[in-house]
């Protein structure tokens, strides 16, 4: 009888929590996800906006996506940034004792090479863009200005320590290109000492041409390094190179891939994570991980019998990591076509133990979504809390919509987020597994009782 249930598509003789075993058995038993992570990490690497590997990621998923036997596969049509980085950038300063220390440094995302020769200047630390603009800009004329404040150790949600931080890195350089700068050299996001320095978005807002500064990150222990070296060698130099630029947009895709539903084919599902990368590493946590995870979601409702009654659709975005334009696109395209949707989940925040999600939604739908937390306690899952959701599935924000993100244990992603350690081996293949599992767990919940705005009763079983 459950076989037949089973193959006509419908598991209604099943309860929820019978559902949410049998969705973690398959993920762990013979889940796809680590599989797709090994490809997308080893044979394609680092995933950067318009480049060949985000092209071979495209047809790569698609492809995947097809075999999976989905309804439609299709790709959406973005224009994204292409910034290439160039040549290996270097950098160092030569000690009081005449030792010369070579820097670990890499440029940040859109920011302009150096001139040919390279800067060589005195550098003025500073601990953050407030200290900055209380100086005397006579100070900074010239210099190169050095963000130190590092992330905060004290704080369990590591996302608030980068959160603190993070505007030294995105726009340091604009506002040290204000008061005449010569260039910007920026502390690793990073919990961590080590020798990894991490690249990331910066900004020029509508800065002038002329005053567009390079600025670069250098790592957490050179960081230190530096700031011990300037406290009795306040006149070194830095010596700062590098050959990166910005070329034309370039046209790429968001891959999509949907179910469609049998009771309510025009109301939207969507789960998804972000197929580019930076170029560092293999974007393997950052965000290969959500983008298998949210493929495996799809494989995972057909390999459990499970036929949504709204149509789920996973959407691999492009160009999250420097410009959005994937999110914005999709959101765009959604508002023309006039698709209702009415729940969004997101994975782009590692692919680390999963500890449960965080909702921008509604305090009803809030409550409704808190009366299901006691099916996700076998499986370790209690972290349910009203804030941020992704990126990329921002923009689709509508009242009524219910936006959620997976929230794996964060305490190691910033040993690795957005730096040549974000490889293949850094992700658990069983830490993989649970996330997809989680997150398919939420989507079959809400897919059978609807949200707020669509179905207000019943809550459960
Ligand atoms: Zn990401």
């Amino acid at each position: 009888m459950l076989f037949f249930l089973v193959f006509a598509g419908q598991i209604w003789s099943q309860s929820d929590d019978q559902v949410l075993r049998k969705i973690y058995d398959a993920s762990l038993e013979e889940g796809m996800s680590y599989a797709w992570l090994d490809h997308l990490s080893n044979e394609i690497g680092g995933r950067l906006s318009g480049s060949d590997n985000a092209q071979k990621a495209v047809e790569y998923t698609k492809a995947e996506l097809e075999n999976l036997g989905l309804d439609k596969v299709w790709l959406q049509p973005v224009m994204v940034p292409k910034w290439i980085r160039g040549d290996k950038e270097r950098a160092s300063f030569v000690a009081q004792d005449g030792t010369m220390r070579s820097i670990n440094v890499c440029a940040l995302g859109g920011s302009v090479g150096t001139p040919k020769p390279g800067l060589k200047l005195e550098v003025i630390e500073v601990q953050g863009i407030d200290e900055l603009k209380a100086l005397d800009p006579e100070k900074v004329s010239g210099k190169i200005v050095f963000f130190n404040r590092p992330m905060k150790k004290s704080l369990i949600l590591t996302f608030e320590a980068y959160g603190g931080c993070v505007d030294q890195r995105y726009s340091g350089a604009l506002e040290a290109g204000k008061l005449g700068a010569a260039g910007v050299v920026v502390r690793s996001m990073n919990l961590r000492n080590d020798d990894f320095p991490h690249t990331g978005s910066m900004t020029y807002g509508d800065l002038p041409v002329n005053q567009r500064i390079p600025s670069a990150a250098i790592s957490t222990n050179d960081a230190d390094a530096l700031s011990n070296e300037l406290k009795t060698n306040p006149k070194l130099q830095l010596y700062l190179w590098q050959n990166c630029q910005q070329l034309d947009d370039v046209e790429s895709f968001n891959v999509i891939g949907e179910m469609t539903g049998s009771e309510f084919p025009d109301q939207f599902i969507v789960v998804g994570g972000h197929l580019d990368s930076w170029d560092l590493g293999d974007g393997s946590h950052d965000d290969g991980a959500g983008v298998v995870q949210s493929m495996e979601v799809l494989r995972l409702m057909k390999k459990s019998g499970i036929r949504p009654k709204r149509s789920l659709r996973v959407v691999l975005f492009m160009n999250e990591e420097n410009g959005l334009r994937g999110g914005k696109k999709y959101a765009e395209e959604a508002e023309t076509n006039g698709e209702k949707h009415v729940f969004a989940l997101e994975s782009d925040s590692g692919g680390f133990t999963p500890r449960g999600f965080s909702f921008d939604c509604s305090d009803q739908d809030f409550d409704r979504i808190l009366s299901w937390k006691s099916l996700f306690k076998p499986y370790l899952i209690h972290y349910f809390e009203k804030g941020g959701s992704g990126a990329d599935i921002g923009p689709l924000k509508t009242d009524g919509l219910v936006l959620a993100g997976l929230r794996p244990d964060s305490q190691r992603y910033f040993d690795y987020h957005h730096a040549s350690n974000d490889t293949f081996d850094a992700v658990n293949q069983r830490e993989l597994e649970l996330g997809a599992a989680t997150m398919t767990s939420l989507v079959y919940l809400i897919d059978k009782y609807g949200t707020a705005a669509t179905a207000p009763q019943p809550l459960k079983d």
